[in-house]
Protein backbone atom coordinates (compact mmCIF):
# COMPACT_ATOMS: atom_id res chain seq x y z
CA UNK A 1 0.00 0.00 0.00
CA UNK A 2 0.92 3.60 -1.13
CA UNK A 3 1.98 5.96 1.86
CA UNK A 4 -0.95 7.54 3.48
CA UNK A 5 -2.53 10.78 1.68
CA UNK A 6 0.34 10.20 -0.80
CA UNK A 7 -0.80 10.36 -4.40
CA UNK A 8 2.17 9.71 -6.88
CA UNK A 9 2.33 12.06 -10.01
CA UNK A 10 3.54 9.96 -12.95
CA UNK A 11 6.10 11.65 -15.13
CA UNK A 12 6.39 11.54 -18.99
CA UNK A 13 8.62 8.18 -18.96
CA UNK A 14 6.57 6.66 -16.47
CA UNK A 15 3.15 7.03 -18.10
CA UNK A 16 4.48 5.82 -21.10
CA UNK A 17 5.76 2.55 -19.71
CA UNK A 18 2.36 2.31 -18.19
CA UNK A 19 0.52 3.04 -21.57
CA UNK A 20 2.20 -0.16 -22.96
CA UNK A 21 1.57 -2.45 -20.03
CA UNK A 22 -1.98 -1.45 -20.42
CA UNK A 23 -2.02 -2.16 -23.94
CA UNK A 24 -0.28 -5.79 -23.16
CA UNK A 25 -3.08 -6.33 -20.37
CA UNK A 26 -5.71 -5.36 -22.58
CA UNK A 27 -4.67 -8.15 -25.24
CA UNK A 28 -4.20 -10.48 -23.04
CA UNK A 29 -7.43 -10.30 -21.19
CA UNK A 30 -8.95 -10.38 -24.92
CA UNK A 31 -7.17 -13.39 -25.74
CA UNK A 32 -8.12 -15.15 -22.33
CA UNK A 33 -11.96 -14.06 -23.42
CA UNK A 34 -11.73 -15.86 -26.74
CA UNK A 35 -10.78 -18.91 -25.23
CA UNK A 36 -13.47 -19.32 -22.63
CA UNK A 37 -15.98 -22.17 -23.39
CA UNK A 38 -18.62 -23.35 -21.01
CA UNK A 39 -17.39 -26.78 -19.08
CA UNK A 40 -14.12 -25.23 -18.44
CA UNK A 41 -13.17 -24.74 -14.60
CA UNK A 42 -11.98 -21.53 -13.12
CA UNK A 43 -8.91 -23.57 -12.77
CA UNK A 44 -8.60 -24.21 -16.57
CA UNK A 45 -9.48 -20.17 -16.95
CA UNK A 46 -6.59 -18.85 -14.61
CA UNK A 47 -4.02 -21.72 -16.55
CA UNK A 48 -5.01 -20.06 -19.55
CA UNK A 49 -4.15 -16.43 -18.89
CA UNK A 50 -1.11 -17.69 -16.97
CA UNK A 51 0.01 -18.98 -21.04
CA UNK A 52 -1.23 -16.55 -22.76
CA UNK A 53 0.57 -13.97 -19.80
CA UNK A 54 3.93 -15.62 -20.36
CA UNK A 55 3.42 -15.09 -23.96
CA UNK A 56 3.76 -11.75 -23.61
CA UNK A 57 6.92 -11.54 -21.51
CA UNK A 58 5.42 -9.90 -18.35
CA UNK A 59 4.62 -10.99 -15.25
CA UNK A 60 1.38 -12.30 -13.37
CA UNK A 61 0.68 -9.62 -10.27
CA UNK A 62 -1.45 -11.39 -8.57
CA UNK A 63 0.27 -14.57 -8.35
CA UNK A 64 1.78 -15.02 -5.02
CA UNK A 65 0.04 -11.19 -4.12
CA UNK A 66 -0.01 -11.64 -0.23
CA UNK A 67 -0.78 -15.59 -0.71
CA UNK A 68 -3.34 -15.52 -3.54
CA UNK A 69 -2.44 -18.34 -5.69
CA UNK A 70 -3.69 -17.40 -9.16
CA UNK A 71 -2.60 -15.30 -12.23
CA UNK A 72 -6.34 -14.30 -12.58
CA UNK A 73 -9.52 -13.49 -9.63
CA UNK A 74 -11.56 -15.62 -11.46
CA UNK A 75 -15.19 -14.58 -9.46
CA UNK A 76 -18.48 -16.31 -10.59
CA UNK A 77 -22.14 -15.15 -10.23
CA UNK A 78 -22.36 -14.83 -6.65
CA UNK A 79 -18.55 -14.30 -6.10
CA UNK A 80 -17.65 -9.97 -6.27
CA UNK A 81 -13.90 -10.47 -6.25
CA UNK A 82 -10.88 -12.33 -5.48
CA UNK A 83 -12.30 -15.52 -6.34
CA UNK A 84 -9.51 -18.28 -6.27
CA UNK A 85 -9.01 -20.26 -9.27
CA UNK A 86 -10.47 -23.62 -8.27
CA UNK A 87 -12.51 -26.52 -9.27
CA UNK A 88 -15.96 -24.55 -10.10
CA UNK A 89 -17.26 -25.27 -13.66
CA UNK A 90 -18.17 -22.64 -15.77
CA UNK A 91 -21.98 -23.20 -16.99
CA UNK A 92 -23.84 -21.69 -19.33
CA UNK A 93 -25.82 -18.76 -18.26
CA UNK A 94 -23.03 -17.50 -15.46
CA UNK A 95 -21.28 -14.68 -15.36
CA UNK A 96 -17.14 -14.71 -14.85
CA UNK A 97 -15.57 -11.73 -13.50
CA UNK A 98 -11.84 -11.98 -15.07
CA UNK A 99 -9.82 -9.67 -12.89
CA UNK A 100 -5.87 -9.65 -13.82
CA UNK A 101 -2.77 -8.07 -13.23
CA UNK A 102 0.65 -7.74 -14.87
CA UNK A 103 3.90 -6.22 -14.16
CA UNK A 104 5.87 -4.76 -17.13
CA UNK A 105 9.00 -2.90 -16.85
CA UNK A 106 8.37 -2.30 -13.04
CA UNK A 107 5.17 -1.12 -13.10
CA UNK A 108 1.97 -2.61 -12.43
CA UNK A 109 -1.59 -2.71 -15.00
CA UNK A 110 -5.16 -3.85 -13.77
CA UNK A 111 -7.75 -4.52 -15.35
CA UNK A 112 -10.95 -6.62 -15.09
CA UNK A 113 -14.03 -7.57 -17.22
CA UNK A 114 -17.14 -9.13 -16.84
CA UNK A 115 -18.37 -12.22 -19.20
CA UNK A 116 -21.28 -14.10 -20.09
CA UNK A 117 -21.05 -17.50 -20.53
CA UNK A 118 -23.13 -18.56 -23.46
CA UNK A 119 -26.59 -17.04 -23.40
CA UNK A 120 -27.54 -15.69 -19.97
CA UNK A 121 -30.77 -14.14 -18.53
CA UNK A 122 -31.09 -10.89 -19.95
CA UNK A 123 -31.49 -9.58 -15.95
CA UNK A 124 -27.92 -10.26 -15.91
CA UNK A 125 -26.90 -8.89 -19.00
CA UNK A 126 -28.57 -5.79 -17.99
CA UNK A 127 -26.57 -6.24 -14.96
CA UNK A 128 -23.35 -6.26 -17.31
CA UNK A 129 -23.89 -3.09 -19.00
CA UNK A 130 -24.86 -0.99 -16.22
CA UNK A 131 -21.89 -2.03 -14.46
CA UNK A 132 -19.96 -1.23 -17.36
CA UNK A 133 -22.03 1.84 -18.10
CA UNK A 134 -21.03 3.16 -14.52
CA UNK A 135 -17.44 2.54 -14.90
CA UNK A 136 -17.27 4.67 -18.32
CA UNK A 137 -18.94 7.04 -16.78
CA UNK A 138 -16.95 7.54 -13.45
CA UNK A 139 -13.92 7.64 -15.76
CA UNK A 140 -15.23 10.78 -17.81
CA UNK A 141 -14.90 12.26 -13.77
CA UNK A 142 -10.99 11.68 -14.39
CA UNK A 143 -10.35 15.42 -14.88
CA UNK A 144 -7.65 17.84 -13.88
CA UNK A 145 -9.16 19.60 -10.68
CA UNK A 146 -12.08 17.42 -10.34
CA UNK A 147 -12.58 16.42 -6.69
CA UNK A 148 -11.97 12.22 -6.17
CA UNK A 149 -15.66 11.69 -5.41
CA UNK A 150 -16.69 12.90 -8.41
CA UNK A 151 -15.85 9.83 -9.84
CA UNK A 152 -17.16 8.16 -7.11
CA UNK A 153 -20.44 9.70 -7.19
CA UNK A 154 -21.09 9.37 -11.10
CA UNK A 155 -20.92 5.58 -10.42
CA UNK A 156 -23.15 5.42 -7.43
CA UNK A 157 -26.04 7.90 -9.43
CA UNK A 158 -26.01 5.60 -12.36
CA UNK A 159 -26.24 2.56 -10.91
CA UNK A 160 -29.05 3.19 -8.23
CA UNK A 161 -30.59 4.98 -10.70
CA UNK A 162 -31.21 1.26 -11.91
CA UNK A 163 -31.80 0.16 -8.68
CA UNK A 164 -28.58 -2.15 -8.10
CA UNK A 165 -26.26 -1.63 -5.40
CA UNK A 166 -22.69 -0.43 -5.14
CA UNK A 167 -20.41 -2.50 -2.88
CA UNK A 168 -18.98 -0.47 -0.45
CA UNK A 169 -16.08 -2.87 1.25
CA UNK A 170 -13.71 -2.80 -1.86
CA UNK A 171 -12.89 0.20 -3.87
CA UNK A 172 -10.52 1.48 -6.61
CA UNK A 173 -7.39 2.19 -6.18
CA UNK A 174 -3.86 4.27 -7.62
CA UNK A 175 -1.45 2.29 -9.41
CA UNK A 176 2.12 2.67 -10.50
CA UNK A 177 5.33 1.21 -8.98
CA UNK A 178 2.75 -0.39 -6.44
CA UNK A 179 0.07 -2.65 -7.42
CA UNK A 180 -2.49 -0.44 -4.57
CA UNK A 181 -1.30 3.15 -4.43
CA UNK A 182 -3.20 6.47 -2.97
CA UNK A 183 -5.77 7.16 -2.85
CA UNK A 184 -8.47 4.11 -2.21
CA UNK A 185 -11.46 4.90 -4.52
CA UNK A 186 -14.78 4.32 -3.39
CA UNK A 187 -17.83 3.93 -6.00
CA UNK A 188 -20.04 6.04 -3.95
CA UNK A 189 -20.00 9.16 -2.16
CA UNK A 190 -21.03 12.44 -2.48
CA UNK A 191 -19.40 14.94 -5.41
CA UNK A 192 -16.89 17.22 -4.74
CA UNK A 193 -14.43 15.52 -1.97
CA UNK A 194 -11.42 14.04 -1.34
CA UNK A 195 -8.28 15.47 -2.95
CA UNK A 196 -8.30 17.23 -5.94
CA UNK A 197 -7.34 15.14 -9.49
CA UNK A 198 -3.98 16.51 -10.98
CA UNK A 199 -2.07 15.74 -14.19
CA UNK A 200 0.14 12.85 -14.00
CA UNK A 201 -2.20 10.69 -11.30
CA UNK A 202 -2.95 7.07 -12.67
CA UNK A 203 -6.00 5.50 -11.31
CA UNK A 204 -7.48 1.90 -11.10
CA UNK A 205 -11.24 2.47 -11.21
CA UNK A 206 -13.32 -0.73 -10.17
CA UNK A 207 -17.24 -0.66 -9.72
CA UNK A 208 -18.15 -4.02 -8.07
CA UNK A 209 -22.30 -3.68 -8.87
CA UNK A 210 -25.01 -6.15 -7.35
CA UNK A 211 -28.25 -7.59 -8.23
CA UNK A 212 -29.22 -7.63 -4.50
CA UNK A 213 -27.53 -6.03 -1.30
CA UNK A 214 -24.59 -4.55 -1.62
CA UNK A 215 -23.28 -6.84 1.50
CA UNK A 216 -20.50 -8.94 0.95
CA UNK A 217 -18.28 -11.71 3.26
CA UNK A 218 -15.48 -13.32 2.84
CA UNK A 219 -15.14 -17.30 2.53
CA UNK A 220 -13.29 -19.35 4.69
CA UNK A 221 -10.60 -19.70 1.69
CA UNK A 222 -9.88 -15.54 2.93
CA UNK A 223 -10.17 -14.60 -0.03
CA UNK A 224 -13.23 -15.07 -2.22
CA UNK A 225 -15.89 -12.06 -1.71
CA UNK A 226 -19.40 -13.14 -2.70
CA UNK A 227 -22.71 -11.05 -1.81
CA UNK A 228 -24.47 -12.28 1.65
CA UNK A 229 -27.56 -12.54 -0.23
CA UNK A 230 -26.24 -14.85 -2.64
CA UNK A 231 -27.69 -12.85 -5.96
CA UNK A 232 -25.26 -11.76 -8.76
CA UNK A 233 -22.57 -9.19 -8.85
CA UNK A 234 -20.67 -7.82 -11.73
CA UNK A 235 -16.95 -6.14 -11.73
CA UNK A 236 -15.53 -3.70 -14.58
CA UNK A 237 -12.17 -2.46 -14.30
CA UNK A 238 -9.79 0.21 -16.58
CA UNK A 239 -6.36 2.33 -15.62
CA UNK A 240 -6.90 5.85 -16.00
CA UNK A 241 -4.48 8.37 -16.56
CA UNK A 242 -5.10 12.09 -15.87
CA UNK A 243 -3.72 14.06 -18.12
CA UNK A 244 -4.09 17.74 -19.87
CA UNK A 245 -6.14 16.17 -23.16
CA UNK A 246 -8.49 14.46 -20.76
CA UNK A 247 -8.80 11.19 -19.16
CA UNK A 248 -6.69 8.21 -21.24
CA UNK A 249 -7.73 4.80 -20.75
CA UNK A 250 -4.72 2.68 -20.36
CA UNK A 251 -6.15 -1.02 -20.25
CA UNK A 252 -7.61 -1.11 -23.70
CA UNK A 253 -6.32 -1.94 -27.12
MG1 LIG B 1 -7.73 -3.31 -8.91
Amino acid sequence: MGVKNTITIKTDEELQILREAGKKLAAIINEVQCSLKTGMTTKDVDRITEDIIKGYQVIPAFKGYRGFPGCACVSVNEEVVHGIPSKRVLNEGDILSLDVGIIYKEYYSDTAVTLPIGQIDPQLNKLLEVTEKSLMLGIEEAVIDNHLSDISHAIQKYVESHNYTIVREFVGHGIGKNLHEDPEIPNFGQPHQGPVLKEGMVLAIEPMVNLGTWQTKILKDGWTVVTQDGKSSAHFEHCVAITKAGPEILTKL
